[in-house]
């Protein structure tokens, strides 16, 4: 979704739209792996205007699909954020102080009197997704030795590998 900023009436408007995941797919590098599926992504805003300076404030949430990185069980885990921007119009040369701006993570420029919504959203789920994630905080993940999931089950593999050291030592000594 784009805005045109000289369109934004004075008073604001308020939007609320959805992005699929495909969408989302689709902006993903190719070369990045990626393992997770994103559902539909809601999106709710309010966007202001003085004069060429836009504010925006929202929230973006979906639910996400993808394997726990402990236990390999498929996990469903929510992803959202609340994001807050103000939009400057890129000067056309550049000021003293527009490098320590370009550093504000909640100060963007738009060109042409156009802000890509797309793009902010991308950006701020992007930011959400967990780099490990977790089917839950005490996930016992699998077992080294026999691949179990220790969840749902429990092995006799540390006894196992205990009893093999013990073996080494016993011939060791005779
Ligand atoms: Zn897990
Ligand atoms: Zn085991």
């Amino acid at each position: 979704m784009k805005l045109s900023v000289s369109k934004i009436p004075e008073g604001g408007i308020n939007l609320q739209f959805e992005k699929d995941g495909e969408w989302f797919r689709g902006l993903l590098p190719e070369s990045g792996q990626c393992d997770f599926v994103l559902d539909r992504i809601d999106v709710v805003c309010t966007v202001r205007r003085t004069k060429d300076a836009v504010f925006m404030e929202g929230t973006a949430s979906t639910t996400m699909d993808v394997p726990c990185c402990r236990c390999l069980e498929p996990t469903r885990m929510p992803v959202g954020c609340s994001f807050k921007y103000t939009f400057v119009p890129l000067p056309s040369h550049p000021q003293e102080d527009w490098e320590l701006r370009a550093d504000d993570l909640d100060f963007a420029y738009y060109e042409e009197d156009t802000i890509d919504l797309d793009s902010v959203i991308f950006e701020q789920i992007m930011l959400q997704i967990p780099i490990k994630p977790l089917c839950a905080d005490s996930c016992r993940g699998l077992c080294p030795h026999c691949g179990i999931n220790l969840n749902a089950a429990s092995c006799r593999c540390e006894t196992g590998t205990f009893d093999e050291r013990l073996a080494v030592l016993k011939k060791f000594k005779i």
